[in-house]
């Protein structure tokens, strides 16, 4: 890793965009914990390194007007997985974020930062994904919105534009209610990424039932099954084994370290049907 980096903390967006803006080798940073290590394995080398962690509306998390949560990107993991509002009307996502790392790791690591680094097996991105986030994103050309389910390009690779800032993520009012649990297997019981996630969720609020049905590691991108889901909402827990199958139809796991993809498929249809079945 380069000793000679340049290292600058802007106080705002606007700062921040702007200094993006005249350097074209620059990156963001957040607590770090993706880039610092691709930093110190070579393969990220950015000129410079644009602190985001002092701007305040990027710290912030404020109730939006029709009852959702705006997060700021900058808040990290551990103060979104214990805040009220996620608790009480979005505890999928305090579910998913609680199985980051460990408790010293979400101290640091953000959930912006685990969303714009877009690694297949991002925990958290699968909760943002099922309850329909949208991320608030700002450049030099101006502000826009990008819906989860359109962000995750690839391993590595968003629907961000060069330049472009996420501010915050914004959990809509209307997906408030979902419960659920996110199951996930992992190598060992110490900090490893997900071999395969699924994310069960479902709202009971409304007639009929409504169902999430998420995937982690599984596949090029963290991904939502609208199958599943709109089979178990015409049919509800009985087509736990029809909502499985076509969890295991929509992933396309790859064999690594971690698993084989024959054993990733297998699971996806095992804790599929096993979450189902729990929520019932
Ligand atoms: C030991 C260890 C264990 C881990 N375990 C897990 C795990 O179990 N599950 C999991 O999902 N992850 C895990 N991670 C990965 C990591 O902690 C998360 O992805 C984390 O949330 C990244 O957030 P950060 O704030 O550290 O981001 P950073 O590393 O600061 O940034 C990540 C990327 O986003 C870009 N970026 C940052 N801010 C912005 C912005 N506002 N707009 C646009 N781009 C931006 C950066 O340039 C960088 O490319 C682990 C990491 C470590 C080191």
């Amino acid at each position: 890793m380069r000793s000679d980096l340049d290292y600058l903390v802007p106080s705002s967006v606007e700062e921040a965009v702007a200094l993006r803006a005249a350097s074209a080798g620059a990156a963001y940073l957040l607590g770090g914990t993706d880039l610092l290590p691709q930093m110190r394995a070579g393969r990220k080398a950015p000129g410079q390194l644009i602190d985001l962690k002092r701007i305040p509306p990027l710290r912030e998390i404020r109730e939006t007007a029709d009852g959702g949560l705006s997060i700021g990107a900058a808040v990290v993991m551990a103060d979104v997985e214990v805040h009220p509002a996620v608790l009480g009307r979005f505890p999928l996502l305090a579910e998913c974020i609680r199985t980051v790392g460990a408790w010293p790791l979400r101290q640091r690591a953000t959930l912006g930062g685990n969303v714009c680094n877009a690694s297949p097996a991002a925990d958290a991105a699968v909760a943002l994904l099922a309850l329909d986030a949208a991320f608030h994103v700002v450049s030099a050309e101006g502000r826009r919105s990008i819906p989860a389910g359109s962000f995750f390009r690839g391993p590595g690779q968003t629907a961000l534009l060069p330049g472009e800032l996420l501010t915050d993520l914004v959990l809509p009012g209307g997906a408030a209610g979902f419960r659920g649990r996110y199951l996930r297997l992992s190598r060992r019981k110490g900090m490893d990424l997900a071999t395969v996630g699924v994310l069960v969720g479902k709202s009971s609020g409304t007639a009929p039932d409504r169902w999430r049905i998420g995937l982690a590691a599984v596949a090029p991108t963290p991904l939502r099954v609208a199958a599943a889901e709109e089979r178990l909402e015409a049919k509800g827990a009985a087509a736990a084994e029809e909502a499985a199958a076509l969890a295991v139809a929509a992933c396309r796991p790859i064999s690594d370290l971690r698993g084989s993809a024959e054993y990733r498929r297998d699971m996806v249809g095992v804790l599929v049907r096993r979450g189902v079945v729990e929520l019932g």
